[in-house]
């Protein structure tokens, strides 16, 4: 099996068998956020404890790339602190837009089968776009830590 081959069974196991997917009652951040190119939805809800994502649901429609991004994502954030996730979200941004070191980093697990996405520059919206709505997620938690 050759690796493109690999990654994209890959793909198609987090599109068909998605993880976490589902709502949270009472997160502590939720954000809803769209693709238009492509028609993409996601919506994120967070548990936060001590700075560290104790829980991470996801709902949305789309394509394999952006439903997949966000089971892979949801996969490897869970229990990692905020900070972590941020760490991770840049690496990962730096994979797609073609940094083939970050397409070999172990910390990027699963998401590493998504490098080729890369290449297509409005599918890197798609693969992008769970990542968006963290990073909004994780300035409104910003916002509400503001003293006011
Ligand atoms: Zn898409």
């Amino acid at each position: 099996m050759s690796l493109e081959s690999l990654y994209q069974a890959l793909i198609l196991k987090h599109y068909r068998d998605p993880r976490h997917r589902g709502t949270l009652e009472t997160p502590d951040a939720s954000v809803r956020m769209r693709n238009p190119s492509c028609g993409d939805e996601i919506g994120l809800f967070l548990g936060i404890r001590d700075r560290r994502i104790e829980t991470l649901r996801f709902q949305g429609e789309g394509c394999s790339i952006s439903q997949a991004s966000a089971s892979m994502m949801a996969s490897l954030l869970e229990g990692r602190t905020l900070a972590e996730a941020s760490a991770i979200a840049q690496r990962f941004t730096e994979m797609l837009h073609g940094d083939a070191q970050a397409a070999r980093d172990p910390s990027l697990g699963d998401l590493r089968a998504l490098a080729g996405v890369a290449r297509y520059p409005a599918r890197v919206r798609c693969a992008l776009l769970a990542w968006n709505a963290l990073a909004e997620a994780q300035r409104s938690l910003e916002a509400e830590e503001e003293p006011r």
